[in-house]
């Protein structure tokens, strides 16, 4: 199943060119905030047959038609791996595998305010003389949570898999402070479920900015694969129903401008094309300083 948010919260199934309604959109006190998704996940199994006589009963409205947002707008958390493909390593720093091997660097998170979806542009902070990097990545969608979550058993807690893009100023400053701007984790376009990903071991995934390839890769050269991710996340944190884990950039990390447009594209799953903006927001003398 493909499983959207649109038009404010409402939860469908894409079906071909349409979308099926499975949750209305959330009114009153139960609106905000829009933790509708992360239910629905949760109760997901349970659910399932109810789900699928919706998907043949409920309204069917044309998907060019509605406004496609992020899957998870308000997840418990956003969980990130570094670098994380053997090429980008290597462009990265020469003799970096063997920390990666074991997963030496851990993770970090990202503001779950960061996150934005399919219909949104990528705002670039009012920030001058620092480059703003594109990272091509698949996301996680957690379905069971867990503690300790043992890496034999770690696929079964995958809800599903997305695209996301982590955006980055480059530089010295907190990582945290250097990802969270709002609209640097693009996700979607959609939730594509596990069951739909016979082996998320042999993923494509490619991003372009205007048209040209900057990133290729597949998830087979992960260094630190999917069901290690989730071991190590887990060791630290409870991991929740609508978690999501960006599992790390390949090679081809490179800026963004005003202007550009970034497709993101990855087999199986979807793609997403985002416009890439400049606001005037995000200025603070912290950036002032050199990159380096
Ligand atoms: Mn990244």
């Amino acid at each position: 199943m493909k499983i959207a948010s649109f038009d404010g919260n409402r939860i469908g199934l894409i079906v071909g060119d349409d979308i099926v309604e499975i949750v209305p959109a959330a009114s009153g006190a139960a609106a905000w905030p829009p933790t509708g998704m992360v239910r629905f996940i949760s109760d997901f199994e349970e659910r399932r047959e109810e789900i699928e006589r919706l998907l043949a009963s409920g309204p069917r409205l044309p998907l060019a038609s509605v406004r496609l947002e992020t899957p998870v707008p308000w997840p418990n958390k956003v969980v990130a791996f570094p670098a994380n493909y053997h090429e980008h390593i290597a462009e990265m720093k020469d003799g970096l595998i063997s920390t990666f091997k074991n997963g030496g660097q851990g993770f970090f998170l990202k503001a779950s305010s960061s996150l934005s979806g399919p219909s949104d542009p990528i705002e670039l902070p009012a920030v001058d003389g620092r480059e703003i990097h594109h990272e091509c990545e698949m996301a996680i969608i957690i379905g069971k949570g867990g503690r300790d979550i043992p890496v034999e058993r770690a696929l079964d807690h995958v809800f599903g898999y997305a695209c996301l893009v982590d955006m980055v100023i480059r530089g010295k400053e907190e990582r945290v402070m250097r990802k969270s701007f709002d609209s640097f984790c693009p996700v979607g376009p959609w939730i594509t479920t596990a069951d739909e990903i016979a082996d998320p071991a042999n993923i494509a995934l490619e991003l372009r900015i205007n048209g040209e390839v900057r990133q290729s890769a597949n998830t087979a050269n992960l260094i630190v694969d999917i069901p290690n991710m989730i071991a190590m996340a887990s060791s630290v944190m409870t991991l929740y129903p609508g978690d999501i884990i960006a599992t790390g950039t390949p090679a081809g990390v490179g800026p963004v401008e005003e202007g550009d447009v970034l497709d993101i594209q990855i087999e199986k799953v979807g793609a997403m094309r985002l416009p890439v903006v400049r606001g005037a927001r995000g200025k603070n003398p912290v950036w002032d300083k050199p990159a380096a």
